[in-house]
């Protein structure tokens, strides 16, 4: 057994850990993410709107309205590419505070047709973050659903913008002979810490080769996968597309990237569960293969920089800047887009990821990787 470090917190959810391993054994990494985040009454995302300046942490949509329109501009022109259907279902995964949807909104009203077709379904777990998503899009009348297999069948575009990043998964790593699943369990003084498994996984986790060297970690999510295939089983069967934005580093750290967030600042995974933002880099390539074998097609993943360029995102800062009251809101137009697109920003480490029905053709801004 190897110990983690830190997990030594004091929040309501850490001590109820606690007792549970010691009852039944240590949990995967899976296990421990989706009691950490989605705990009903001490969960992260129960007890909590995690995001903005007063919060742990900030998404692109946050940044800028330039982020969300420009998602409203790539939606039109993929409805117009299914044939314009009426109505055409405009679906989120994890909205937060409805932002980006509010945004896209009001950029699809410049193609005629597209905002009065469009239907709005949210996907969302907190109910916090869900009176939130209530109040910023009161006029577009949406509705809410616990999981995508709820929002109903029909020609759709789907985004998720930081929304694989926070889905369970489960780490192995490498020993000398074979793979062991990490597992949080406690240590000799009854803290929360990692521990690996005993036996070795029996074959290979799920999807990998056998080329790691002793000590490399990965990560699986199942969640994720199953999510990916859902979403182009679904695109491949009743046309549209899906846009899937989020951090992953290419190549992964080779020790696994699972992190955690607090107040805008890294902090230990294990020490204060339901209290800081817990989270993975999204294994892109994984998600693209898995959607290829549903059935879509996949774009991507492209650095998220280089797409919003291609889509215009600088033209539309010049526009705003034009439009500004005065020196302050133009060095704020420009500092949130050189947040979005400096590669040392957001701009590199955050990718796209187009799914299209095979027929739909190449979505916006992935033209010269397809
Ligand atoms: N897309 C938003 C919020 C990102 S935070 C933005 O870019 O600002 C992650 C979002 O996903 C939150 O709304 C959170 O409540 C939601 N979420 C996380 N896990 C979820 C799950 N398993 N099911 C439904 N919603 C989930």
């Amino acid at each position: 057994m190897r110990r983690g470090r830190g997990g030594g917190g004091t929040s309501p959810l850490r001590a109820r850990l606690v007792r549970r391993i010691r009852r039944f054994g240590p949990l995967s990494v899976a296990e421990y993410m989706a009691v950490a985040l989605h705990d009903p009454e001490q969960g992260y995302y129960a007890t909590r709107d995690p995001l903005g300046a007063a919060g742990d942490f900030v998404t692109a949509p946050e940044v800028s309205q330039m982020f969300g329109e420009l998602i409203g501009l790539w939606s039109a022109v993929v409805w117009q590419a299914m044939g314009s259907p009426d109505p055409v279902l405009l679906v989120e995964l994890g909205p937060g505070r409805g932002t980006l949807m509010a945004d896209a909104l009001r950029a699809a009203a410049r193609a005629p047709g597209f905002r009065a077709a469009i239907r709005v379904h949210l996907v969302e777990a907190s109910a916090r973050l869900k009176a939130a998503q209530a109040t910023t899009l009161a006029g577009a009348g949406p509705r809410w659903h616990a999981s995508l297999a709820e929002v109903p069948e029909g020609p759709s575009i789907l985004i998720a913008n930081e929304f694989f990043d926070a889905l369970p998964l489960r780490q192995f790593e490498r020993a000398e002979a074979g793979w062991h699943e990490r597992l949080v369990g406690l240590d000799a003084r009854a803290r929360l810490g990692f521990v690996r498994e005993a036996r070795p996984f029996p074959g290979l986790p799920p999807g990998l080769a056998d080329d790691r060297p002793p000590g490399a970690v990965v990560e699986v999510s199942a969640a994720a996968l199953a999510l990916a295939a859902a979403i182009a089983g679904r695109t491949a069967r009743v046309g549209g597309a899906a846009l899937i934005l989020d951090y992953g580093a290419e190549p992964p750290a080779p020790g696994g990237t699972l992190q955690a967030v607090r107040r805008h600042r890294p902090v230990d995974v294990l020490d204060a569960p339901g209290e800081a933002d817990i989270t993975a880099h999204v294994d892109f390539a994984a998600l693209a293969r898995t959607a290829e074998a549903a059935g879509a097609r996949a774009f991507g993943p492209l650095a998220q920089g280089t797409w919003l360029r291609r889509l215009g995102i600088e033209t539309r800062a010049e526009a705003l800047r034009g439009a500004a009251s005065g020196a302050e809101q133009r060095a704020a137009i420009d500092s949130a887009l050189r947040r979005l697109i400096a590669p040392e920003e957001m701009g590199t480490l955050f990718k796209a990821l187009a799914v299209a029905h095979p027929g739909l053709g190449i979505p916006p801004g992935f033209e010269e990787d397809a």
